[in-house]
């Protein structure tokens, strides 16, 4: 019998045999439902026991997470632990269940639920958050006693097994992404998404083959079934026939081969075969992220998305936390090493119930980063301090997202100088040079890049949202691929404009989108003079080694040519024919 296909968005590259863990959406019981009487003692029984076995797995994550440097992870698991030790949760239940018949599931969202609603129409802040941790913790107890498990699939495969799972969901939300362990999940593959969401994005910075809306057909999978994810072909086979099964092991071979072959690059500068240099730095989302792009020879960080800090916990980080986190960012790469933090981008696709933003029809026109920054310069102001501390135990740099005017540009950098003046005061240490820049990644801003650039001191472009807005096409969308495509003239006019203006004032310029990884953009941008590309790690060491081979004084008129072309196909066939670099 053939392999099924399913095809969908390759979204990182790679490939992965495992076995198929179906990562179900949780459905909580509604209403109450009894147990027999006389039956009560044995519920109670069963209720003690998932209580055991959720406070078993929040013990684990929370020792992985302190193990991996990721304190607060670690604290909101640790948080989570006392919760299940808590009388007017846990021995609320364990009374509906003794006195009242309440099936153990019913009875741990019914208290769950009381203690959450009490705890939400409190006047203090803190407590009011408390009451997202305390739902979370009655869905963990409530999987416990059902079969179907989300963070267990997450987080753990099949119990002794050397075979890797490959998960398979409707979406994964960013935090999900972020607690994936590599060394247990192979792959994973999406009904939703784009190449651009932000699961995608991390699976690429970790390293793990992933293809994203595949739309139902992803859904039909059993689990343990054997599947093959080509993360570079965007391809899920399942069942596969012996031939091909062989045909991809060897596939993984080469690549291991070839990443041998890529090691020599290591450490070493980022130099076309003319000698031209440029900066090859990561995209990284958190203090782990920053050591792993260490490691795989990144020059630094071009962007640290600090928005990670704030998510998949109830509550918002401190300055204490963020400083942590920005300087041991900054010490895994060393002193001198550029590190740039963008401060928060939340909205979009990203959500932050900490701050209880209202549902937009089109969040990724709406509040989002800057807007939300400026709209609440107290939050704004902690995050600054945060990096201007951190500044002064190593080259860090400061990125404003989402800016669209140069009334927003002035407005943040002058809450800047604020949090300086403070710091001041209280005779606290940072880099008063520090660099400020902003993110290009709204059209207005990059029509205005000339005016912009007399006033900051670099650029980074952010192609994963200048495409949306250029195109107008939401970067999910995954019917919009033909659309969404750095390589159209129109976003390769804004880019080359940007450079320019960046350029004519003696200021860098460098990107952030994900253009800035992909092969076939690199001798683009390389012609058009872009001085720092940040990519996620995995792309750093093929991206040197693929620029040695590149003579760069010939690209200048390959990137001028490309202004002039009808479309993104257009682009790519000539860039094809033009570089036969690319294809070695
Ligand atoms: C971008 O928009 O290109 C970018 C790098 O930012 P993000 O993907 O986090 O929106
Ligand atoms: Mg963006």
């Amino acid at each position: 019998m053939m392999a099924t296909e399913m095809k969908g968005i390759a979204a990182s590259e790679g490939y992965a045999i495992g076995r198929a863990v179906i990562l179900r959406e949780e459905t909580i019981p509604q209403g109450v439902t009894y147990v027999e009487a006389g039956e009560e003692q044995a519920e109670l029984s069963r209720f003690d026991a998932a209580v055991a076995a959720a406070s078993g797995e929040l013990q684990e994550l929370f020792e992985k997470m302190k193990a991996d440097g990721r304190e607060n992870e670690a604290e909101i698991f640790e948080a989570h632990l006392m919760l299940l030790e808590d009388e007017e949760l846990i021995g609320a239940a364990q009374e509906r269940i003794r006195s009242q018949r309440y099936k153990a599931e019913a009875a741990m969202n019914e208290s769950g639920e009381e203690v959450a609603v009490m705890l939400a129409a409190l006047d203090d802040e803190y407590l009011r958050e408390r009451a997202a941790d305390v739902r979370d913790v009655s869905r963990r107890v409530i999987r416990k006693l059902g079969n179907g498990s989300e963070s267990e699939a997450v987080q753990t495969s099949a119990a002794g097994s050397t075979e890797k799972s490959i998960l398979f969901a409707v979406d994964l939300t960013p935090s999900d992404t972020a607690q994936l362990d590599p060394s247990v999940i192979g792959g994973f593959v999406t009904a939703a998404g784009g190449r651009t969401s932000h699961s995608a994005i991390i699976a690429r910075s970790v390293g793990i083959p992933a293809i994203v809306g595949v739309g139902d057909a992803a859904l039909q999978i059993e689990d343990g079934q054997l599947v093959i994810v080509d993360g570079t072909a965007g391809i899920v086979l399942v069942e596969p026939e012996a031939e091909e099964l062989a045909r991809y092991q060897s596939l993984q071979q080469h690549a291991v081969n070839q990443r041998a072959e890529l090691d020599q690059f290591r450490g070493k500068p980022s130099v076309s075969a003319d000698g031209h240099q440029v900066e090859l730095v990561a995209n990284i989302g958190s203090v782990q992220d920053a050591r792993q792009a260490q490691e795989r020879g990144a020059e630094g960080v071009g962007l640290f998305r600090t928005e990670f800090l704030y998510m998949g916990r109830p509550d918002l980080p401190t300055e204490d936390e963020q400083f942590t986190a920005y300087k041991e960012a900054a010490e895994a790469f060393g002193q001198d090493a550029p590190i740039v933090i963008r401060t928060m981008d939340i909205g979009g696709d990203k959500e932050l119930p900490s701050l209880q933003l209202e549902k937009e029809d089109n969040p990724f026109l709406g509040y989002r980063a800057i807007r939300i920054c400026l709209d609440r310069p107290d939050l704004f102001k902690t995050q600054l301090r945060a990096v201007l501390r951190a500044s002064a135990f190593g080259n860090l740099k400061i990125m404003f997202p989402m800016i669209a005017t140069l009334g927003e540009w002035r407005a943040a950098k002058a809450l800047l100088e604020q949090a300086k003046e403070e710091l001041k005061n209280e005779n606290i240490a940072f880099n008063e040079q520090i660099e400020a820049g902003i993110m290009i990644e709204i059209p207005a801003a990059a029509q205005m890049a000339d005016r912009f650039a007399r006033e900051v001191d670099f650029f980074s472009i952010g192609t994963n949202d200048l495409v949306q807005y250029t195109m107008a096409a939401d970067r999910m969308n995954p019917k919009l691929g033909y659309l969404s495509d750095p390589l159209h003239p129109p976003v390769l006019r804004l880019i080359h404009q940007v450079i320019r203006a960046a350029h004519q004032e003696n200021k860098w310029v460098g990107m952030c989108g994900e253009m800035a990884g992909t092969p076939i953009a690199l001798p683009i941008l390389l012609g058009m003079g872009l001085d720092e590309f940040s990519m996620s790690a995995s792309a750093v060491l093929p991206a040197r080694a693929f620029l040695s081979r590149l003579d760069r004084s010939k690209l200048a008129a390959l990137a001028e040519a490309v202004l002039d072309m009808d479309d993104a196909e257009a682009v790519r066939t000539y860039v094809e024919l033009q570089v036969p670099e690319l294809k070695a």
